[in-house]
């Protein structure tokens, strides 16, 4: 069994065992307690260390361990009714722009606080079968307008060696599928996953990028940047997506020094994502106007190369927020914005 498989048979579940990891504060482990109930703590034995490695008040901290907060942040949530119609076959959604995203599987290592995926998330399994995988890439080689595939999930890289070289090998003989994009948290909290075996699978077709995932410079461990530099050292290119989040990053200095060590390790800064307003995700949602302006003052003191792309993610398509909000997908209403796009409707309410 390889290193990351055993991690994954050893995930933290509980308060009481990510306390032999790390000290919580009495108060805190009472509100912890509570907030698990909402969407239950879990992640990976490496993250815990790294989580021990780092000071008590670090704010990482805030990322996985649950608050009681979370249990009276339920408004506002993203409207998902219209996805569904979106898929043709199980496992897959069709975008307006001739993108398809692959959802490999519903499962996540670590339970982010801030995920507004988290009724995927929560239900664990649902990782794609080979027969589905083969429903999928049928319907992409029946649509030769779908030029560019995401992997996305849950965690995507969290599927089996042979599942993933089924749906990227299956890709690379799809004359039209041009691109493949995959967006994974995996560099950040489980870094073995990367192995040479995965690196010769992604490989296969010759136009893969990774998206990845983290949300401060002390999640780039050594291990994350030997995995990452497996993979653009093997002519993959990695790129970083970064969730902006109230009380964690949300600084000129935090987030500069993350974007710059992201370029210093051949991984360029891609996207910052607003916080979305949803179950549980209150307490960290910023301003919007805070990640402009920190991108504004970023874009000034560092090189361009280091600026990421500020966006709202909403389901169909992630509307850019820089230099300022597309104003035909946007209206004000007492205060608040109102979002739209093909697929969601969205109230950022004003903090
Ligand atoms: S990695 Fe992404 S999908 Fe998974 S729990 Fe975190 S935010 Fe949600």
């Amino acid at each position: 069994m390889e290193n990351w498989q055993n991690e994954l048979l050893h995930l933290i579940t509980s308060i009481d065992e990510l306390e032999k990891y790390i000290k919580i504060k009495k108060e805190d482990k009472e509100s912890a307690i509570v907030g698990n109930t909402l969407f239950p703590l879990q992640i990976t034995p490496y993250y815990a260390n790294l989580l021990s490695s780092l000071d008590e008040n670090h704010p990482l901290r805030k990322t996985i361990l649950p608050t009681s907060i979370e249990e009276s942040s339920v408004e506002n949530l993203p409207n998902f009714d219209k996805e569904e119609e979106f898929s043709p076959v199980k496992g897959i959604r069709v975008e307006l722009q001739g993108r398809a995203t692959i959802i490999v599987t519903h499962f996540c290592p670590n339970h982010c606080r801030y995920c507004f995926r988290k009724y995927w998330v929560m239900t664990g399994g649902s990782t794609l079968s080979f027969s589905d995988a083969d429903n999928i890439l049928n319907y992409i080689r029946n649509n030769t307008n779908i030029t560019e595939c995401c992997l996305s999930g849950g965690e995507p890289l969290i599927a089996t060696d042979d599942l993933l070289e089924y749906i990227i090998s299956g890709l690379a003989k799809i004359e039209h599928v041009k691109i493949i994009r995959i967006f994974t948290r995996i560099i950040a909290v489980l870094p073995s996953r990367i192995t040479d075996k995965l690196v010769n699978i992604l490989k296969m077709h010759p136009t893969i990028y990774i998206i990845a995932h983290f949300d401060h410079k002390d999640e780039l461990t050594n291990e994350a940047i030997k995995a990452s530099r497996a993979l653009s050292d093997n002519g993959i290119p990695v790129f970083s997506a970064t969730v902006l989040l109230r009380g964690i990053n949300d600084t000129d200095e935090i987030l500069g020094e993350l974007f710059e060590k992201c370029l210093q390790n051949k991984i360029k800064p891609f996207y910052l994502y607003h916080c979305v307003p949803a179950i549980g995700t209150k307490h960290l949602v910023t301003d919007i106007n805070v990640g402009t302006k920190i991108i504004e003052r970023l874009y000034a003191k560092l090189s361009a190369l280091c600026i990421p792309l500020y966006s709202v993610p909403l389901i169909g398509e992630k509307l850019l927020a820089m230099p300022s909000i597309h104003k035909d997908k946007l209206k004000a209403e007492d205060g608040s914005l109102l979002l739209k796009d093909f697929l969601t409707d969205l109230n950022l309410p004003k903090e």
